[in-house]
């Protein structure tokens, strides 16, 4: 298994006493999988992305990658955030180029050789031109659309080859098309590099587009209610696919669990798919 999570669960300790955000769960992620995970806002599924990228320790449970502890944040994760994070006084070539140079002065302590130099040139141009926005190289991000925004920020996340992609509503802010082209060159990039990828989405048709799987979360406290594998062919996803029957059978299901109606196949589901709640019944 590329990402392995048992018994990860996180209670929040605060001023305003505790709050129980994620129920603790199992979860095997294959490598060059896609998994979108949906759920009611506040069910806990950002927090499970950060435990995953190693930003938030999780009060219950581990997560293993490629079968070593994930203890904090490495190269081997790529993230992307819904929020514009671009840096605002860097070009969008330097804010793209940022994680390799940083990688590189940890590994070496200094600055790099000069080939290193030219070959992190190569890769960032590469990126850039693959994302649309080589002839904006030296714009800033201020001087950008939100599209374009994200487009850069996919092109930082893409840009140290990660094994493991992370990204939390990523096209959440931006508008009906531009999401659409997101989505696009999403599954375009994924389906060329097979990077193993956990997509936060409330937008059910985005998750069906993009995943071999979606996991569906109960409210707060986050507990899986089901994983459901996506059965068409991704190789056939495009925006026609939403007006597929087959389509809309799973978005059907999906909307029902998120409504509270569930299905009677889901526990079978958990327990074919290797993906259980550690406790099925959670309180807050
Ligand atoms: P989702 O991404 O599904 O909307 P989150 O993971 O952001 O949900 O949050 C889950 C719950 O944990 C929410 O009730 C939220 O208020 C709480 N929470 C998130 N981050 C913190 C934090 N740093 N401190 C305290 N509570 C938090």
């Amino acid at each position: 298994m590329k990402l392995s999570l048992r018994g990860v669960g996180k209670t929040y300790s605060g001023r305003r006493g505790e709050t129980n955000a994620l129920c603790p769960l199992d979860m095997d992620i294959r490598e060059g999988e896609f998994i979108s995970l949906v759920g009611p806002s506040g069910c806990g599924k950002s927090t499970l992305l950060h435990i995953v990228a190693g930003l938030e320790p999780p009060t219950a449970g581990t997560v293993d990658l490629d079968g070593e502890r994930v203890r904090g944040p490495g190269a081997e994760l790529g993230l992307m955030f819904q929020q514009q994070t671009l840096f605002p006084w860097l070009s969008v070539r330097e804010n793209v180029r940022f994680p390799l140079t940083l990688a590189h002065r940890r590994a070496r302590g200094t600055r790099g050789s000069a080939g290193d130099a030219d070959r992190q040139a190569a890769q960032v141009e590469g990126l850039l031109r693959l994302v649309g926005l080589w002839d904006f190289r030296d714009s800033y991000p201020a001087e950008l659309s939100g599209g374009m925004q994200q487009r850069a920020a996919l092109a930082r996340a893409l840009v140290g080859q990660p094994e493991v992609l992370l990204m939390d509503e990523p096209f959440g802010a931006l508008d009906a098309q531009t999401r659409e082209e997101m989505q696009e060159l999403l599954l375009h990039l994924i389906q060329r590099h097979r990077i193993t990828t956990l997509f936060v989405t409330h937008d059910v048709d985005e998750a069906l587009l993009l995943s071999d799987r979606v996991v569906v979360f109960s409210e707060r406290p986050g507990r899986v209610l089901a994983s459901l594998d996506v059965t068409f062919a991704r190789a056939a996803r495009s925006s026609e696919l939403k007006l597929d029957e087959a389509f809309l059978h799973q978005k059907r299901e999906i909307l029902a669990l998120l409504r509270g109606r569930p299905r009677t196949a889901t526990q079978r589901d958990r327990l074919f798919l290797g993906l259980t709640n550690t406790r099925t019944e959670g309180g807050s």
